[in-house]
């Protein structure tokens, strides 16, 4: 996963992950062409940790269920499928 910084999420591709002012976190998906969005906003589940090195990890899991299945977690900006 790759940390970039774009002005909208349609600049975002598979794999890309963004931290927007407005909705916080919003991870593309890096199982599929598609890249959906998961979005990471407060009222989610989702906690980011934002370590001192720059990268983020992500809990719980992230699963795409209604979509492409992808089921992963993300630890210092790895993934690590489910
Ligand atoms: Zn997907």
């Amino acid at each position: 996963m790759t940390i970039v910084t774009v002005e909208s999420v349609f600049d975002m591709k598979s794999g890309d992950m963004c931290k927007f002012d407005e909705y916080g976190w919003m991870i593309m998906c890096p199982g599929c062409p598609d890249a959906h969005v998961h979005l990471t906003p407060k009222e989610r589940p989702w906690d980011v940790i934002e370590h001192e090195d720059g990268t983020i990890t992500v809990n719980p899991s992230i699963w795409h269920k209604d979509d492409c299945n992808a089921h992963f977690f993300i630890k210092k900006n790895k993934i690590q499928w489910c």
